[in-house]
Formats: structure tokens, sequence, C-alpha cells
């Protein structure tokens, strides 16, 4: 499959990809969150036929570019309702951080669990994730064994819950229901930083092992 990162915005460096078909050349866009020249030269550099732009969760660095991006190449976008008030309130999330407000667009389609998005042969199997905030999705890839995860999981770390909506908890079951029941050779790529896999993460990753203890400890309370 076709699959490039451009990692976007200097504060951030959030993970954006280009997902695509290799025989029909057709993509999507998840999570452009800045620098909209940067993804459609990425763009036009892959030769690729966008269909779309898809939001693992409306944070500002994963949506602050969906309207160039939509309107430079004439697509629409797709984001859990779930997601609809923290989009909402994106200009507010810039403020919180001394930043300008980014244009907004529409989102035409709704994101949910089982729901199959399908780019050629490949099929993209959206994973409810909450947590990290209140809807966010995962996006798997059964044929490449691939998660795109939004903030759900980095590697060796997770992506705090700080804005409302987000709940630690809920972040934590997401990720043991929903991502460490996936074939351990499944690759990870997170919003931020470098990519993993289920195994490595099952075993290694800090928060899983010790909230797992914490976790039983009160179950047997
Ligand atoms: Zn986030
Ligand atoms: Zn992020």
């Amino acid at each position: 499959m076709i699959h490039a990162i451009v990692p976007v915005g200097s504060l951030f460096q959030q993970n954006c990809s280009i997902l695509g078909d290799e025989e029909t050349r057709e993509a999507f866009i998840v999570d452009p969150g800045a620098e909209p020249g940067l993804i459609l030269a990425k763009v036009e550099e892959l030769g690729v036929k966008v269909k779309g732009v898809l939001i693992t969760h409306a944070h500002l660095d994963h949506v602050g570019a969906v309207a160039e991006v939509k309107e430079a190449l004439g697509v629409e976008a797709w984001m859990h309702p779930g997601e609809a008030e923290l989009y909402a309130g994106v200009g507010r999330q810039a403020g919180l951080l001394g930043l300008p407000a980014p244009r907004m667009a529409a989102i035409e389609h709704e994101l949910r669990e089982g729901m199959v998005l399908k780019l050629g042969k490949l099929r993209l199997e959206m994973l409810e994730t909450p947590g990290h905030s209140s809807a966010s999705v995962s996006m798997f890839i059964p044929e490449e064994k691939r998660v795109v995860a939004g903030d759900t999981l980095l590697r060796r770390s997770i992506a705090r819950p700080v804005l409302p909506g987000g709940n630690l908890e809920t972040l934590i079951r997401s990720i043991r229901r929903k991502l460490l029941g996936l074939p351990p050779e499944t690759e990870i790529y997170p919003g931020h930083g470098p990519e993993t896999t289920v195994g490595e993460e099952a075993k290694w990753n800090p928060f899983l092992c010790q909230h797992g203890i914490v976790a039983s400890e009160r179950t047997f309370a």
C-alpha cells in the first residue's frame, strides 16, 4: 500500500497520513492538522487521487488544515459525531495556546465502529477508541496489519487526555480492548512520534503495565 507520513505543525509535529492503494492510486488523507502546502505537495508527488479527509479526533493539531485541504482537492470529510462539540471549539483550543483560530470546514460524513471505507482492495475498518478524547477513532487496515491510531496510543507512551471529553480509564480500556487484541505484529502509526507494534506496546508500554496492576488490585480489593 501507499502510506506517506507528513509531520505537520512546528509546535506539535503531528503525523498526517496519506493512505493509498497502489493499483487504483486512490487515497485518503488522515488528520491534516497544519501546513496544508506540505500535505498537498506530498499528494502531488505520490500521484494519488484523494477521495476524502478522515479525522481521528478533533484536537487542533489534527484538524487545523481540514478546510484548506478539502477546498484544494474538492473532497469531503469524515469524523465521529461524538467529536462534534470538540470540533466546534477548535477556535477555543487555539486560543488556549495563544494561536490564531483556524478556518473551519463542514464535516459531511460520520465514522462509526465497524464502518469500512475502501481504497481499491484495501479496507479501512473504523475502531471506536474513546479516552484521549470523547470519541477518538483508530483506523485498522487488516490486509496490511496496520493501524493509524491518532493519539490513542503512542510508542512507549500515551497522550494524556488533558482536554474536556478525555478520560484516562476509558483510554486504557480502549487500548486494551481494541488495539492489544490485534495480532502482535500489527504496526501502530501514532499521531506523534515513531511507529511501533501491538506486541511491543503490550510488553513495554509503562502506562499499560502499571495501569494493569492498579486495575487488578482494585478488582480484588
Ligand atoms: Zn489529541
Ligand atoms: Zn495530537
